[in-house]
């Protein structure tokens, strides 16, 4: 059986490996398909791809799209696009752009009370690339603040905090039609993680099945037991498939590749309904 990772990130968004380095990791975790989704951006497929015969260990490509579905925030990932499609690659340019605003303004709060700038979070974001609230614990862990992203997040950079201030994202179901449309394959990330706050109704869902979708991410570290059965039922009651993965962040997160899988069938199925390639060894 093949062992497939299909979702992790790079510095081209907020992970700390290079996209290359990410495949070279790939290989050492004994993976034989890793799929690099960076979030909102297509930045690093090239590389990626690069290292692929060196490194022996297949390339899905692929992104997390960022969505929001009445204040309720979803990660779509999207597999195999066209990545020239216009609809999706101005989605994406309108999601970075939103971001970065965002983030300008949740430093601005918070530059009241620790000591970072603007600056300083731009020059830990990947340039041009999507700024993320992990760039700004990073700059809060680098002035001394918080020994970690996690803590970061905990203290400061959640929903519920006074500094929090959220972006423009695109709605799931339409977001799914995007990519369809764009010859790639949607799935829906993390769908019951709970911790990372409120959840998609299963009506939005069935509207995003019906609209496209191919699978939804069960097993992921976000979820526990009872989060995962709740997807298990919702993909059966659907007619969706499932996938597992690592949502690798590097030093980033706890998350080590390979931790979670996706079964080889579903697998060849969204390389079958993907418009590009699988790159090989
Ligand atoms: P944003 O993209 O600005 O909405 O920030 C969300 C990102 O923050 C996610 O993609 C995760 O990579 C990261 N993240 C969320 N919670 C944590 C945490 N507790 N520790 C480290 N990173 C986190
Ligand atoms: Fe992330
Ligand atoms: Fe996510
Ligand atoms: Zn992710």
């Amino acid at each position: 059986m093949l062992r497939v990772d299909p979702h992790t990130h790079s510095t081209r968004s907020d992970g700390t490996d290079a996209p290359g380095d990410v495949v070279g990791l790939a290989r050492a975790a004994g993976l034989d398909v890793v799929g690099l989704t960076d979030h909102d951006t297509t930045a690093g497929w090239q590389e990626a791809a690069e290292r692929v015969p060196g490194a022996g260990v297949a390339l899905l490509r692929g992104v997390e799209l960022s969505c929001s579905s009445r204040g309720v925030s979803a990660h779509l990932l999207a597999y195999l696009f066209r990545p020239d499609d216009m609809v999706l690659t101005s989605c994406m340019a309108r999601i970075r752009d939103s971001r970065a605003t965002r983030a300008r303004r949740m430093v601005e709060r918070l530059s009241a009370d620790y000591p970072i700038t603007w600056e300083q979070v731009l020059a830990l974001a990947p340039a041009g690339g999507p700024v993320g609230r992990p760039h700004i614990a990073d700059a809060l862990v680098a002035a001394g603040a918080f020994p970690d992203r996690a803590a970061a997040f905990r203290a400061v950079l959640l929903p519920r905090s006074p500094y929090f201030v959220r972006h423009w994202a695109p709605d799931p179901v339409r977001a799914v039609g995007f990519v369809r449309e764009a010859g790639g394959v949607p799935v829906l990330a993390h769908p019951r993680a709970r911790e990372r706050g409120r959840v998609l109704d299963e009506d939005v869902i069935a509207d995003a099945a019906d609209a496209g979708l191919f699978a939804l991410e069960r097993d992921h570290r976000a979820q526990d037991g009872a989060e995962r059965a709740e997807v298990d039922r919702i993909a059966r009651r659907l007619g969706l498939r499932v996938t597992g993965a690592s949502d690798y962040h590097g030093r980033g997160k706890p998350n080590r590749l390979g931790e979670n899988l996706t079964r080889e069938s579903v697998f060849r199925e969204i390389e079958a309904q993907g418009e590009l390639p699988v790159i090989r060894p």
